[in-house]
């Protein structure tokens, strides 16, 4: 029995009353949730990041502690070296931002020079031995961690939340990324979930997902655009749906654009003004810089319901930053950016082969698109009223579930629908005079595979080096190099004769093979790329196995604490018992053999087994199982004559019903 996931249900005039507090009930009033084995969808977002499942044939988002849907991607390192994550490690982005980072999704999978622009606007620490062609490190406190390892602790936090909501172990996800994301990225992402515990099914694109809560399946035929400005990115993605079968046919974006840039923007226009105006310069003042940050975000979010806001930020000594923004002032300021959008949906128009007038259905995803003035955009640009149905932070993390529901055998109204995916950009290998050869173009519909076959051009060449290339540029060296390896010990052969079958093969997380083959001798070589800036196989492990050695100790403690916790709720419930009419009905005996166990378990109780503690309340609980029968026939008969619950003897310590969230339809 999970006794702390039991309920129980009384009505009483009309009022459901639910108490979970203890369980000195009988089986007959259990509704025990039982445990199985959830698949999780998760959107790891690079401001927010959420946990959703399927509850039936509804998504369902599953709170954190402290109820909200959101978990923000903040990871911060308290003050006993301990992770803190989401909303509770925001204070430390003001407070001490040297233990604190955000936007850690735009350092996945990337080399230093890749990230230039990032470390100008963002307080990322780097550590200062990095290497370029090295996995980043970034420095928390006095502990340096890779990307993968910073998203793999907010992996665990909606991992942990999830399992809190199941009373059961959560081991398998589905993880959204942006179509955008190269291999690199998505390899990265991969790795978080393995540091975390968890075992990815599949990387699903981001609008992919959404596109699968709002269930547009069910229209069986049309066009479908997805405009997702979140926090950090943007992506434009064309679906099409044909006999209720999804497929992305094209996509585009910028993996630099969001909500960000809108936050950026306003904190420089304070902080020149600060200047101007106090004559202070707060650049390099990372408390109040975040201060700031936190102050405009707010302003930001107030605008897109209200005419006008009021900015009011306390500043070091004593000074204060006053300033009045208005939704037209702010619209002004914000439409540059807002425009960089229209660049990448005319691309995806383009590669789609479509006109704006061809798109039936348009979907909003990302916190930013309740900003009304990107609403107008989309509209004016797709030529309709774009679906705002469910709430754009959520929708990806639903599809994320649905998409986790279909792999885990999914029910009757899943189970017929397939998905399809494109990759983002081209892939190809290095041919002579520098030149790139693309052997999968961007947009090909994945899991794919694609043949080339090459020649050799010197005579008697016995190697042939494959470099394998990512992007749609014409020379090799403006296009990310994946990976090079040769394919050795040919016979010598004339030039030209040799027939090299070069094949690569994505699955269907995007994530690239390549094999090389020479025909007439057979000689093979093949590779799984390894992205320039991943995590090698025996770093990861390590990496889970220090994690796995802190989850274990946390875990314990967590067990100690809520063992405690329900010795205290059984031992007070049982003294109420003592001073009800019920405990007069019991024999000597039994009362003898219930006062034995509870010297037991307050006994156990000062000690440290979790599992000692749980055996005496197990024991202690079976032992009172009558009392509580006669106690449950007392409350149910007062409630019968009009009392309530709350005014019998149970009533007393009742707590909320468990938060069951439900996917918010506006
Ligand atoms: P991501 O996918 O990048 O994690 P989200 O979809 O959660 O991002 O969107 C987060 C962004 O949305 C943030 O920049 C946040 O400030 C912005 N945002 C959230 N609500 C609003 C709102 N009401 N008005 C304007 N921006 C909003
Ligand atoms: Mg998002």
């Amino acid at each position: 029995m999970q006794r702390w996931r039991s309920e129980l249900k009384v009505r009483s005039q009309n009022e459901e009353v639910n108490a979970n507090h203890f369980c000195i009930l009988t089986s007959d009033f259990c509704i025990l949730t039982m445990s199985s084995d959830h698949i999780v969808g998760i959107d790891l977002g690079t401001t927010n990041s959420l946990v959703a499942f399927m509850q039936g044939e509804t998504p369902v988002v599953i709170p954190g502690d402290d109820g909200s849907n959101l978990v923000p991607s903040v990871v911060a390192l308290g003050e006993s070296s301990q992770p803190i994550i989401g909303n509770s490690a925001r204070r430390y982005l003001i407070e001490t931002p040297e233990r604190a980072v955000y936007s850690i999704k735009r350092l996945m999978g990337r080399g230093i020079e890749d990230i230039q622009e990032e470390l100008k606007l963002f307080p990322f620490r780097l550590a200062e031995d990095l290497q370029p062609g090295e996995v980043l490190r970034i420095k928390l406190g006095n502990h340096t961690s890779t990307p993968p390892e910073i998203s793999a602790l907010i992996l665990r936090q909606l991992k942990r939340n999830a399992e809190r909501y199941f009373g059961a172990p959560v081991t398998k996800a589905v993880i959204t990324v942006p179509a955008y994301f190269n291999d690199a990225q998505r390899q990265a992402t991969k790795d978080a979930g393995r540091i975390a515990g968890l075992e990815v099914l599949r990387l699903v694109n981001e609008p992919t997902a959404a596109s699968l809560a709002y269930g547009l399946d069910k229209k069986q035929n049309g066009i479908v655009a997805v405009y997702d400005l979140g926090g950090g990115t943007f992506d434009i993605s064309i679906l099409k749906l044909h006999d209720g079968i999804f497929e992305v046919i094209a996509t585009n974006g910028d993996t630099h654009l969001g909500g960000d840039d809108i936050d950026n923007l306003l904190i420089t226009i304070a902080l020149d003004d600060i200047r101007g105006d106090l004559g202070v310069d707060l650049r390099r003042n990372a408390e109040a810089v975040q201060a700031i940050r936190k102050a405009v975000i707010e302003a930001k979010i107030a605008l897109s319901s209200q005419p006008s806001v009021k900015l009011d930020i306390e500043l070091p000594q004593g000074k204060r930053y006053r300033r009045e923004i208005t939704r037209e002032q702010f619209e002004q300021l914000i439409q540059p950016i807002i425009d960089r959008t229209v660049g990448p949906c005319k691309q995806a128009f383009k590669d789609a082969n479509l006109k704006p007038e061809q798109i039936d259905e348009v979907v909003l995803v990302g916190g930013s698109t309740r900003i009304p003035k990107v609403r107008a955009l989309v509209k004016e640009m797709f030529c309709r009223e774009p679906h705002t149905d469910l709430n754009p932070d959520e929708v990806v993390a639903l599809g994320a579930a649905v998409q986790a529901n279909i792999l885990g055998g999914g029910s009757l109204a899943t189970e017929n629908m397939l998905l399809l995916d494109v990759t983002p950009l081209s892939l190809g290998i290095e041919v002579a005079g520098g030149v790139t050869d693309k052997i999968i173009l961007r947009n090909s519909t994945i899991p794919a595979s694609a043949t080339q076959f090459y020649t050799t051009q010197i005579d008697g060449q016995a190697n042939v080096a494959i470099h394998v290339l990512q992007g749609e540029r014409e020379l090799a060296k403006d296009c990310r190099s994946l990976a090079r390896f040769d394919l050795k010990g040919i016979p010598p052969m004339a030039a030209g004769i040799p027939r090299v079958e070069v094949k690569f093969l994505i699955d269907a997380n995007g994530i690239l093979n390549v094999s090389a083959r020479e025909q007439r001798s057979g000689k093979q070589a093949e590779i799984q790329v390894q992205p320039s800036y991943g995590l090698t196989d025996e770093q990861v492990e390590g990496m889970i196995l220090d994690s796995f050695d802190n989850a274990e100790e946390d875990f314990r403690k967590r067990q100690l604490i809520e063992a405690r916790n329900e010795t205290e709720t059984i031992l007070a419930a049982l003294e109420k018992g003592k001073k009800s009419p019920a405990w007069g009905q019991l024999t000597t005996d039994e009362k003898k053999q219930i006062a034995k166990m509870e010297k037991a378990l307050a006994a156990v109780n000062k000690e440290d087994d979790y599992q000692a503690i749980r055996k005496a309340i197990d024991a202690l609980n079976q032992g009172t199982t009558r009392l509580a029968e006669l106690m449950m026939d007392t409350a149910v008969s007062s409630a019968l004559k009009g009392k309530t619950m709350d005014e019998t003897d149970l009533g007393e310590g009742t707590t909320a019903p468990h938060p069951m969230a439900k996917a918010e339809f506006k």
